[in-house]
């Protein structure tokens, strides 16, 4: 079975279009019901300015049509950089003789408890492939380990995990743990640069490609996929992605639940070719494009990238952002001790009270909502809510009252001032009883000290 029709997306990657055809596929694009191969193909083609300037404010319609205001926060945590393999693009690869690091159970708790003091909510693990040092079961234990830490108004409510591929017995283990989303990024989908970059397990292209197939069987319905933008051409990624979420919602009967698109970032003793680097212009470009190919899809960016360009991305299509960063493990401990490798360089060095203000002198609503997974709605039942639209009557609520919660129990007086306002001002637009009724009461509840309400 090939996912990936490389022929097809190589022909489509010199379809060239015309001013009209752009205006058609973007009136196509805000009716919210996606794009197809050709139609992506055909947009990343666009050079001229005007029509780019034309793509990104579709883009934004349906971005506000579908995600209102929020941008949904997150923190990585790096678990282990022990890592069997050889990948070209990342500083854990087996080559690079710096000492490794596995947190201990006590560590993990430790840095649970840093980021939950920040306000974090919801974490994504990482760790590297390493069946002696990263078995399942340290895996299964680093969950249990992290929802069992709660400290004052601390707790992390949604964990999602990022493991290697691996057996649908050990997707179920994960999911008997309790994780939100499963992600498993291809890297490249173009099977010769694919061959290039991996040297170890990872090398196995179908191994990585049907991986999703397997955490499907066992149980996880909410699957993120992700490219690393630099690898190859970025259109080919961009149209493999599309490809494969079309793929998803064909044989799952459910589309990626996000999209993650992080660019290529030097590291510590990683040396790659740059032929392919993509330029500012043409990321937000693919967000742009993602956005209305895909558009029921969160997606994430990272500290990868500088704040400027977080912030332009938010606009044309970025539902989700990790803040405060760090990619080596133990890396937020407060002792200053950084003895571990981090797995890249990162541009975005702001803490998360920094990113929350930012985020709302923006006009944006920062989110630390984790609902969804825990009132059951995953899989289809979350793409059938996403899909018509109506998700967005939780999500916002859902948004107002974390957000309310966090400015209680962690933003610095500043970030307070423009958080209430931010509030105040998204209540108002907020007409339909008996929803408003509900979140004022719940709003009044969390200011005399409750927390963790939710719709
Ligand atoms: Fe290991 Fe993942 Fe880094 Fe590859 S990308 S070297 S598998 S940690
Ligand atoms: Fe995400 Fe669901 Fe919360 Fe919306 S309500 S932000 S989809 S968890």
């Amino acid at each position: 079975m090939s996912i990936i029709n490389e022929g097809k997306i190589q022909e489509l990657m010199i379809l060239q279009t015309s001013r009209s055809e752009v205006r058609e596929i973007l009136q196509k694009g805000e009716e919210m019901r996606g794009l197809d191969l050709d139609d992506c193909a055909k947009l990343l083609s666009i050079q001229d300015s005007e029509l780019l300037e034309m793509l990104f404010a579709s883009a934004k319609k349906v971005k506000i049509a579908i995600y209102g205001p929020r941008i949904v926060l997150f923190a990585p945590l790096y678990c282990s950089n022990f890592c069997v393999n050889n990948c070209e693009y990342c500083a854990f690869h087996v080559r690079n003789q710096a000492p490794r690091k596995k947190l201990t159970l006590d560590e993990v708790k430790e840095q649970a408890e840093i980021l939950e003091a920040m306000g974090h909510k919801r974490l994504l693990l990482e760790f590297g492939e390493h069946p002696i040092e990263n078995p399942i079961d340290y895996v299964v234990d680093v969950i249990k380990t992290i929802y069992a830490t709660k400290k004052g108004q601390g707790e992390i409510r949604r964990v999602n995990v990022n493991i290697a591929a691996t057996t649908v017995e050990n997707y179920r283990r994960l999911k008997e743990a309790g994780i939100g989303t499963y992600q498993l990024f291809q890297e490249t989908y173009h099977k010769p640069t694919y061959k290039k970059m991996h040297h170890g397990p990872k090398a196995d292209y179908e191994r990585q490609i049907t991986a999703l197939l397997k955490a499907f069987e066992a149980g996880i319905d909410d699957l993120g996929i992700g490219v690393l933008f630099g690898l190859y051409d970025f259109r080919f990624e961009v149209l493999s992605l599309v490809q494969y979420a079309q793929f998803m919602d064909k044989i799952l009967g459910v589309g990626p639940h996000t999209i993650s698109v992080p660019r290529f970032q030097s590291a510590h003793t990683v040396n790659i070719d740059l032929k392919y680097q993509v330029s500012d212009q043409d990321f937000l470009k693919l967000i742009a494009i993602l956005r209305l190919a895909v558009p029921y899809t969160g997606m994430i960016i990272s500290t990868r990238e500088k704040p400027e360009i977080r912030r332009q991305a938010f606009a044309v299509g970025i539902s989700q952002a990790s803040a405060a960063s760090k990619t080596q493990p133990g890396g937020y401990s407060q002792n200053g001790k950084q003895t571990a490798e981090g797995q890249f360089n990162l541009n975005d060095h702001r803490s998360l009270d920094e990113v929350v203000e930012d985020i709302c002198s923006l006009g944006y609503l920062p989110s630390f909502c984790t609902s969804c997974y825990r009132t059951g709605r995953t899989g289809d039942y979350f793409m059938k809510l996403a899909k018509s639209g109506k998700i967005h009557k939780l999500c916002q609520p859902n948004a107002l009252l974390t957000f309310k919660e966090y400015l209680l129990d962690y933003a610095s007086a500043k970030t307070k001032k423009i958080g209430e306002q931010t509030i105040m001002n998204q209540l108002n637009l907020i007409k339909v009883e008996p929803a408003k009724k509900r979140l004022a009461e719940y709003l009044k509840r969390i200011e005399q000290g409750e927390r963790d309400l939710y719709f």
